[in-house]
């Protein structure tokens, strides 16, 4: 039995009561959220993981992704970025590689974490295609589910499938144009291998087949948005809405199935079209979990898009998106190192507890760091700090010569001020 056939029958399993601990609820919120398909809990019968809860009424999850490029494929560099991130604080962990040895790869990352590992089977699926027959739009449609499978039986906890790519979503991206085409790997594959081969997408016209394979496995499915736009001048347009709607349908059946499912959503939007965004999947897929790829809310900060991510990440996070995927400052530039892995998810954090704050009215933290200020008491600063190490160590190298204070204002420190003067 599965996860959510557990949660349809109203058993609370072990899984559950750790979530619910973790977030402050009961296990029945968490096992009835389940049920409901408002929540999901990936897990996987191949390895023990943290369990970690995504969904309504549940903290913001960050989902920090790492994997080799046909430039950079360099296995323990994947793994030692998988540490990185979950020391950084990342709920998940999706591995994404497109070069090297895949089945390899996977394992080790999956070796060096105890988080949620997600994966995006047809990479794998088209770049075996590429090496054996010469071209991606070779691939046989049979290795997209051979893949899938192979990939489960590996402890992969979800998937990234782009289900909602068939031809009434590619006819509506011809009809309408783009300024920047498609910046979804798994989209531009798909669409490609569909026009080439004239043929459609087999993971929307064979669903049912990929829903047994998934629930065999017990797998969480992340409904792909291969159609989100690469730059805000073409944001929310009628492939990107089109590709939603589908996805929201076929959301619907892999509940209705016993598949555990999350709906993906775009990309590059300006902040404006944020709350549009969130407020459209909530509604068509009757809120399933919502997994935010960013978003990028300006295209012309190469070097900082972990910031422009995070800002873009907040505004939706407070308006209802459950998970958010970190953005590097590499992104656009480069494979990503640790320390641009360590950013992405610091970024990615502090954007999700800003949405917390008002999603969720989390504000705990931020009453005991104002108070802690307040006394100049640096040990409780640091205790509820979300990066406690980079804060003490700016403290220590700047020392000032009055440990109370520190040496933005030294002597003329605001907070020993009002103590010294007047009681607040
Ligand atoms: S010295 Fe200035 S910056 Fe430092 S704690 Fe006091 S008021 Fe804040």
């Amino acid at each position: 039995m599965t996860l959510i056939d557990h949660a349809k029958q109203g058993i609370i399993t072990d899984e559950m009561k750790v979530v619910a601990s973790a977030e402050g609820v009961t296990p029945e919120f968490i096992c009835r959220g389940i049920a409901n398909g408002q929540i999901v809990l990936p897990v996987s019968p191949y390895r023990d993981t943290k369990p970690i809860g995504i969904g309504k009424g549940l903290k913001t999850k960050v989902n920090a992704s790492v994997g080799t490029s046909s430039d950079i494929a360099d296995v323990d560099l994947e793994v030692a970025k998988t540490k990185v991130a979950e020391a950084a604080g990342a709920d998940s962990i999706m591995e994404l590689s497109t070069a090297g040895d895949f089945y390899e790869i996977r394992r080790k990352v999956i070796q060096a974490t105890s988080l949620s590992v997600g994966s995006v089977p047809l990479y794998q699926a088209f770049i075996e295609a590429a090496r054996n027959s010469g071209s991606i739009v070779d691939m046989r449609e049979d290795d997209l589910f051979r893949v899938t499978e192979e990939q489960a039986k590996l402890g992969t906890n979800f998937m990234a499938i782009h289900t909602g790519i068939n031809w009434v979503t590619l006819e509506r991206l011809k009809a309408q144009g783009r300024h920047a085409g498609l910046c979804s790997r798994g989209g531009a594959l798909m669409s490609a291998w569909m026009a080439h081969n004239e043929k459609e997408n087999p993971l929307f016209s064979e669903f049912e087949y990929l829903l047994e394979i998934l629930k065999r496995h017990d797998v969480t499915l992340s409904m792909g948005n291969g159609m989100r736009a690469g730059a805000v001048h073409d944001s929310t347009d009628r492939a990107q809405i089109q590709e939603l709607i589908i996805n929201a349908e076929l959301s619907d059946k892999a509940h209705d199935f016993g598949v555990q499912t999350i709906v993906e959503g775009p990309g590059h939007i300006p902040i404006d079209e944020i709350q549009a965004n969130v407020v459209l999947q909530k509604r068509l897929t009757g809120e399933k979990p919502f997994y935010m790829l960013g978003p990028l809310v300006t295209d012309v900060a190469p070097g900082y898009d972990n910031i422009v991510a995070a800002i873009g990440a907040a505004l939706s996070s407070s308006y209802g998106a459950d998970f958010i995927c970190y953005v590097t400052p590499a992104e656009h530039l480069a494979l990503p190192y640790p320390e641009d892995v360590r950013l992405g998810v610091v970024s990615a954090r502090i954007a999700a507890h800003v949405g917390d704050m008002i999603k969720l009215g989390d504000r705990d933290d931020d009453l005991k760091m104002g108070e802690a200020r307040n006394e100049l008491d640096w040990a409780k600063q640091f205790k509820v700090a979300l990066d406690p190490q980079t804060a003490a160590q700016v403290r220590k190298e700047r020392m000032p010569s009055d440990t109370n204070t520190c040496t933005m204002c030294g002597e003329f420190c605001a907070y020993k001020i009002v103590k010294q003067y007047f009681e607040l």
